[in-house]
């Protein structure tokens, strides 16, 4: 690959950017990747084909002067592999739309591909094409990922049953503390620092996801990007269904724990309404539980009415809307 230096878009142009993208990303045997109008797959007996797409726009979900090119294209690769990790799905492929400024350096764009092939080699995800294209003045990312998962075992949000506990992998609010240290100019020490890679650097949980999916006992599954309190919902609407979750019982991490001390922040709040966590949030039969083989915290029940009660105290929670202020 030709040294970036200081070459821009500019002087690069759309196809330069192209060759230099197509040269960091060669196509797996069998496939036919970038290059042609289309991507050309193979298609298999007894699995089925997930696809999803997710956008990121300068000043919406990302801010340019803190977030690294390295950190955007790791997070604009794993928020679309998460989608696939939520099916219980085994990602192959991603499409990578970029519209970027002229004046974008050709080092940025390096850094962005060597993010986001970081964790889409990790989860062997082959970037197999993409558009690119010239914006006047922000950045926009779009990209859609393809996976696949035997026929019928594709995890859903409608298939939460009444009496099914309700999960969630991982531990949940640092991110959205992370967001709030980086928007308060939280000085950055080492736990201010682990909450703000969380945000920057999520880990999408395909390996979780897949052992799930294993299982019969696990009935809805979807990712947390938004919160659990807009999340859940979108279950209990889906599978028709209500449920009681005990805010006392949500995963906290150490560095959570102690930043919200230190700030005075509310750490049920972040981790119930703060988003972009990209942990699983899965109903699952109770003798099923027992027998998981993934670390994951019981938080609630499905029950057979409707709606969310929080157990415990009176406060009421919601997600984030990116049409609504909360
Ligand atoms: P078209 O004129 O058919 O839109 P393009 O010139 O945009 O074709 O793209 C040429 C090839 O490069 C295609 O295979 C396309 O999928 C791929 N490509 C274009 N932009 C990107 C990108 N940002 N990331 C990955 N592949 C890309
Ligand atoms: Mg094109």
């Amino acid at each position: 690959m030709q040294d970036s230096g200081h070459i821009r878009l500019a002087d690069l142009g759309e196809f330069g950017l192209i060759k230099r993208i197509h040269e960091r990303f060669p196509a797996p045997d069998g496939v036919t990747g970038i290059g042609d109008d289309c991507a050309v797959l193979p298609q298999r007996d007894g699995l089925q084909t997930l696809v999803s797409t997710d956008m990121l726009i300068e000043g919406t979900h990302f801010l340019r002067g803190d977030i690294s090119p390295y950190q955007l294209g790791w997070k604009s690769a794993a928020v679309n592999l998460s989608d696939i990790a939520a099916m219980g799905g085994r990602p192959t492929g991603t499409f990578l739309s970029l519209a970027l400024p002229a004046s974008t350096e050709a080092a940025w764009v390096d850094g962005f591909l060597r993010g986001y092939a970081e964790v889409s080699e990790r989860f062997g995800a082959a970037l197999l094409g993409g558009d690119t294209t010239a914006s006047p003045d922000r950045i926009c990312i779009n990209v859609a990922v393809l996976g696949e998962c035997p026929s019928g075992s594709a995890r859903t949000r409608s298939a939460a049953r009444p009496g099914d506990l309700v999960c969630v992998t991982g531990t949940l609010g640092d991110s959205a503390a992370g967001l709030r240290a980086i928007l308060a100019g939280v000085e950055r020490d080492a736990d201010v620092q682990a909450l703000i890679d969380r945000h920057y650097l999520p880990m999408p949980r395909v390996e979780e996801g897949l052992r799930l999916a294993a299982q019969a006992g696990v009935h809805a599954m979807m990712d947390i990007s938004d919160g659990i309190g807009s999340d859940l919902e979108h279950i209990l609407e889906a599978s028709g269904v209500g449920a009681e979750v005990d805010p006392a019982s949500l995963p906290l991490s150490a560095p959570l724990q102690r930043v919200c001390t230190r700030q005075g922040w509310d750490a049920a709040e972040l981790a119930v309404c703060g988003g972009e966590d990209y942990e699983l949030l899965f109903t699952v039969d109770p003798e099923a539980e027992k027998a998981l083989d993934v670390p994951h915290t019981v938080i609630g029940r499905i029950l057979s009415g409707r709606g969310l009660r929080w157990l415990g105290d009176a406060r009421s929670f919601s997600g984030f809307d990116h049409y609504r202020s909360v």
